[in-house]
């Protein structure tokens, strides 16, 4: 497919997008029913239908019996981290296998003309992101899942909070699925710019940050304070009530979730003529500017709402731009007053 019809290539061969990043229709003015109607599919397809299938197929065949949960041990904790480890070698691994070892499309939609395995740097374990995201992924963000997991099961298990039923709360549980997209947000928004103050972003997420040019195991190459915190969404069906099912897809987001950010490619070429959508864009931009997009596509509009939003446009460029300066400007000025 010719990537050159959707965008552009510069000298380095970098690739952009020509169309830039909008808001949910519905935060548009003026609103247009059309439009709002149509995303509604993108909405749930594929991701949002992918991890509530997930969560699902969890519920029934992987998860154990209450009775298990209602006390804490080690057999079903390092059961569910087999699984959400070897879950994520496949899915994040066929991608990282069939696009960046393989390079089935070349760099044909990438917006790094790079692969990382090009670039050896010593900010990385053994000088290799690969290497490097490979290993904190497993040995440390997914544990941490993993313990997100186990906790509001064993919540739930033994009775610690609410557990409404399907049969009796059907709209309200139904509609917290919808929702849960929108509390991911929320929650990712706050974590991620609260990590991104100084001193927090010098120890925690500067880690996650080294992958200027992120590949998929870029996605969970957290410092475990991160790690925790990042998985730590599923939490909030403890304090709303909720239903360990939805629990499970609010974590799924978060953990299956967190490779769309971290593609690389705007769209990947499954067949001939069939693409998917990565929704990558605005999370490549934050790893190439740092302080723009701390949130998602902006399903709950912080980044916007903050000023902190760029769309990929030349106008968003230069609102960044002139943003930067501002700050620059502020840190100088206190510099020499002190
Ligand atoms: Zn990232
Ligand atoms: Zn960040």
């Amino acid at each position: 497919m010719d990537d050159l019809q959707f965008g552009t290539r510069n000298k380095r061969g970098d690739w952009a997008p020509a169309a830039h990043l909008e808001l949910p229709p519905f935060w548009q003015r003026p609103l247009k029913l059309g439009k709002v109607l149509r995303w509604i599919p993108e909405y749930l397809f594929p991701w949002n239908a992918f991890h509530m299938a997930t969560a699902l197929l969890y519920w029934f065949y992987v998860v154990p019996d209450v009775e298990v949960m209602k006390s804490l041990g080690w057999g079903w904790a390092l059961w569910l981290y087999a699984v959400n480890a070897g879950a994520i070698f496949v899915m994040y691994g066929s991608v990282e296998l069939f696009w960046y070892v393989r390079r089935k499309q070349g760099n044909r939609f990438k917006y790094n003309a790079k692969f990382p395995s090009e670039q050896p740097s010593d900010v990385f374990w053994f000088k290799s992101q690969n290497i490097d995201n490979f290993l904190r992924s497993f040995f440390i963000s997914i544990p941490l899942w993993t313990l997100v997991e186990v906790l509001f099961l064993h919540a739930f298990a033994a009775g610690y909070v609410p557990w409404l039923g399907w049969s009796d709360n059907p709209w309200y549980l139904a509609a917290l699925v919808l929702l849960a997209p929108a509390i991911h947000e929320v929650h990712f928004f706050c974590i991620h710019r609260l990590i991104h103050t100084p001193l927090l972003y010098k120890w925690v997420h500067s880690v996650h940050h080294n992958s200027v040019n992120p590949s998929p195991w870029s996605s969970l190459s957290m410092h475990p304070v991160e790690g925790f915190l990042y998985h730590a969404v599923a939490f909030w069906h403890l304090v709303i009530p909720s239903n360990p099912i939805v629990a499970m897809f609010q974590l799924h987001i978060a953990g299956f979730g967190a490779v769309n950010g971290h593609i690389g490619f705007d769209k990947l070429e499954i067949t001939e003529n069939n693409t998917l959508d990565s929704h990558a864009y605005a999370h490549y931009l934050h790893h190439k500017f740092f302080e723009v997009n701390y949130g998602g596509d902006g399903l709950i509009p912080l980044d916007k709402w903050f000023g902190y939003w760029h769309d990929g446009s030349k106008e968003g460029e230069a609102r960044m731009n002139a943003r930067f300066e501002k700050k620059k400007a502020r840190m100088n000025a206190r510099a020499a007053r002190a």
